[in-house]
């Protein structure tokens, strides 16, 4: 089989889930088996299950974040802006803009890929409530740094840790400390429900808010639906979303939770720290700073193509069979997005010039990283 860039890791025991909840229970929608996927999750960050909320997708999960967050009511008006690094998945910014918000594109630091505190103090509005820090590449270099600038300019931190499931800052999990923080399940994150994604809310009427917003704001309808109950007089008071997750999401969810300290997160740590080893004192290309490696279970594996070449680089080992990716265009080159530009963001853009993801997902042998790593030696020496 061809070499995948990334890929779901998932079989028999994840099929099993699914039929159980398809034959024995019959109810797909929003049940009992999402009440214990979020049980699960809170168990595994070590958060109280109130603060959880899981979600059909983490672009949905950033969304009610936002929309907690945010002054003001959606629908009357742009509410404020949230500061978020230039170099995300567009999900970021569709989700400030998705509540109602404005983004304003700020740099990220060249060696890490992390936001530049120092950027963003210069883009800060007078409308600014939030900062957004992405953990790109799982990595959350800075965020002790990020929460000591959200203090000090009264900002809610919604963290975009889509990448960073399972990874420890200081030995806590993210996920188990913060103010607002949103997890990604899509098919190629570190775990999967298909798709799905999870907002932890440390702030009780934030959580929930949340809990009822991804219900279309009916006040409570989470509680009777854990129970097989219904709301028969619903409230509602504010706009909601229809953003919850599905008893068939949530049980591949469980099956791959009970996998990921096992199985996903040695093995992503191991093929990473393998092709570190791989490429060690290869010239013309660099690897993203991450201080505490063995804290990371790395989503992605970003190398930066130093010489000037990246596209010829790339482009070779596409001729090799070699699946590379990018992460990401950064989001103020996209037109609908132009306008979060209060200013342009060079490095980011010299950054993006050289960026470029080799494959990375457990379904990987080690002779395929050394495939890769000898394509790009050849790629780099060409
Ligand atoms: C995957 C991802 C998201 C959005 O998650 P979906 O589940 O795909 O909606 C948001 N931000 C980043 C950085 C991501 O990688």
């Amino acid at each position: 089989m061809a070499m995948r860039l990334s890929r779901s890791i998932v079989g028999t025991a994840e099929a099993d889930a699914v039929a159980r909840v398809i034959v024995e229970d019959g109810y797909l929608g929003m049940g009992s088996e999402v009440q214990r996927f979020e049980e699960d999750v809170a168990a595994f960050l070590g958060v109280p299950p109130a603060s959880v909320a899981a979600v059909n997708t983490g672009t949905a999960a950033l969304t009610l974040a936002v929309d907690a967050a945010a002054p003001g009511a959606f629908g009357q008006g742009v509410r404020g802006s949230v500061l978020v690094p230039s170099l995300t998945f567009v999900a970021s910014f569709q989700a400030i803009t998705a509540a109602g918000c404005r983004p304003i594109a700020c740099e990220v630091l060249p060696d890490t890929g992390t936001i530049d505190l120092e950027d963003a103090a210069k883009r800060i509005q007078k409308d600014t409530f939030a900062i957004m820090p992405v953990f790109y590449a799982s990595n959350p270099w800075g965020l002790d740094e990020v929460c000591a600038f959200a203090k000090e300019h009264g900002l809610r931190v919604i963290e975009d840790a889509a990448h960073a499931f399972g990874c420890l800052h200081d030995g806590k999990k993210i996920g188990s400390f913060g103010d607002l923080v949103c997890f990604s399940f899509d098919g190629i994150k570190n775990i999967t429900c298909g798709e799905g994604g999870l907002v932890v809310a440390f702030n009780e009427q934030d959580a929930r808010t949340i809990q009822d917003a991804r219900l279309l704001s009916v006040s409570k309808d989470t509680q009777a639906r854990f129970h097989g109950g219904r709301t028969w007089d619903p409230s509602v008071t504010r706009q909601g979303w229809r953003f919850h997750m599905s008893n068939i999401m949530a049980a591949i969810g469980r099956v791959q939770l009970s996998r990921f300290e096992q199985e996903f997160a040695p093995a992503r740590k191991h093929l990473a720290a393998l092709y570190r080893e791989e490429l060690a004192g290869v010239e013309q290309m660099q690897f993203l700073r991450t201080d505490a490696r063995d804290d990371i279970v790395p989503h992605i594996q970003v190398v930066r193509v130093t010489n000037g070449r990246m596209p010829e680089v790339r482009q070779s080992l596409l001729d090799a069979g070699i699946p590379v990716g990018v992460h990401y265009k950064p989001n103020h080159l996209l037109a609908y997005f132009g306008d979060a530009q209060a200013a342009p963001l060079p490095v980011t853009e010299q950054l993006f010039a050289q960026l470029m993801t080799l494959p990375l997902h457990p379904g990987l042998s080690d002779q395929d990283v050394k495939d890769v790593c000898a394509a790009l030696r050849t790629a780099l020496q060409a």
